[in-house]
């Protein structure tokens, strides 16, 4: 049955991709049609399910996490090592982009004229700053930050609520009881709308590569090789460690059960979208823990962004190469920084990434409007990047689920 899932999403998935670039080349009015009444729709309907169980689930789930912990210092133990693992594996991520893009020079050659070059533009959108983003965590009004999806503030509520009944345990049953029995429906749910993700698959990605086609490519192939090159290294180098040497599990083992959620993300574009779905999969198919899963994905889902941070690097030196700007030892020092910090308070949805990148161009003063370039292709990068940011996510819960554990049976051995 689970297989079989997996199978019918890849199916949808491949179809998806096919008959958005047949359409793109050869009917591209059927294209405009079939996207308007099918392929949109379909797409539209799957977001909107999971979309509509993100906030439920985040808090049911991690309020359960918190409370079934136990004691306040696990909590602290578990906060500490998700963060200081995140904020390595980003910086790890856009060393790999700079270094790659140093080594094989996708800006150099481009075939971009110089028309193309002066007609690039981008408005780049306010960000938050990192202590604007840290101040505001603590939501001064929580119905506000559920109903505004507010990750953060959502993450630190729950933790409080979670906290308290961990405190006041026998008085606070009965809310322990139906946050318990919330989070049942909520991970039920997930399981009858993942029914529904090879056909949504199929939509999003008719939609998505039908509009975009293979012509945004051409110009900038070297840039996607590029940034492609380095989402697998990451992968497979950083991902494959963090399993093995740290999880002590299989890496192909991994990525074989985490395959239908990274097909999801893949579609969606959005870390945050597919969390009900990458909870359940690394809590069914990897056996990670409730509470690992439920505290760590959530906030990787907004503060941790392996492939856009990949991203970032290697545009930035693509920009830099096309307009002719030689970047410093400094100004590469902050990228990697200014990359890493504005990742925290930005949430996973479809095209943040450029957001980003806008803020670290300004950062090290390279022309914003150099977004303008790869704009076009972004969207189909988004994709793979959005694969690669919860796959970093379950990663890492993997590896705080196996400590844990590893740890509980240490101290009962002790005890014994
Ligand atoms: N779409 C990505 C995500 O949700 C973020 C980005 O790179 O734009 O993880």
């Amino acid at each position: 049955m689970k297989l079989n899932l997996t199978a019918k999403i890849l199916i949808g998935l491949v179809l998806g991709m096919i008959t958005g670039l047949v359409l793109n080349v050869w009917a591209p009015d059927l294209f405009g049609t079939l996207d308007t009444y099918l392929f949109n729709p379909l797409g539209q309907i799957f977001l909107g399910l999971i979309n509509m169980l993100v906030v439920p689930i985040v808090f049911f789930s991690l309020v359960l996490g918190v409370a079934g912990l136990g004691d306040t210092k696990k909590l602290g133990r578990m906060g500490v090592k998700t963060i200081a693992t995140f904020l390595t594996t980003t910086a790890i991520a856009i060393t790999i982009g700079l270094l790659l893009a140093s080594a094989i020079q996708p800006g150099s050659n481009a075939p971009l004229s110089q028309e193309d070059r002066d007609s690039a533009s981008y408005e780049a959108e306010e960000t938050p700053s990192v202590g604007e983003t840290l101040l505001d965590i603590i939501p001064s009004n929580p119905i506000q930050a559920l109903a505004e999806g507010n990750m953060l503030q959502i993450i630190a509520f729950s933790i409080f609520i979670g906290i308290a009944l961990t405190v006041l345990g026998e008085k606070t049953k009965g809310i322990y009881k139906l946050v318990e029995q919330g989070n049942e429906i909520f991970m039920y749910l997930v399981g009858l709308v993942m029914k529904f993700a090879p056909y949504g698959t199929f939509g999003l990605i008719a939609s998505a590569l039908g509009e975009a086609g293979f012509e945004s490519l051409q110009s900038i192939l070297m840039y996607v090789v590029v940034v492609l090159l380095a989402l697998v290294i990451h992968a497979i180098v950083t991902y494959g460690s963090i399993i093995a040497f740290l999880a002590k599990k299989n890496p192909i083992w991994f990525f074989k059960g985490f395959a239908p959620a990274m097909t999801v993300g893949f579609s969606t574009s959005s870390s945050n979208a597919t969390l009900p779905i990458s909870m359940e999969t690394a809590q069914k198919n990897l056996n990670v823990s409730k509470p690992a899963s439920s505290f760590v994905q959530p906030l990787g889902a907004t503060i941790n962004m392996d492939g856009t941070a990949i991203m970032q690097g290697v545009a930035t030196i693509f920009i830099a190469q096309v307009y002719g700007i030689e970047l410093t030892f400094i100004q590469l020092v902050t990228v990697v920084l200014t990359a890493v910090l504005a990742s925290i308070g930005t949430a996973g949805v479809p095209g943040v990434g450029l957001i980003l990148l806008a803020l670290v161009l300004n950062q090290v003063g390279l022309p914003v409007a150099g977004i303008g370039l790869i704009l076009g292709i972004d969207r189909l990068l988004d994709m793979c990047r959005t694969a690669i940011n919860i796959s970093g996510d379950a990663a890492v819960a993997l590896y705080i689920s196996e400590s844990e554990k590893k740890r509980k049976i240490k101290q009962q051995r002790g005890e014994a």
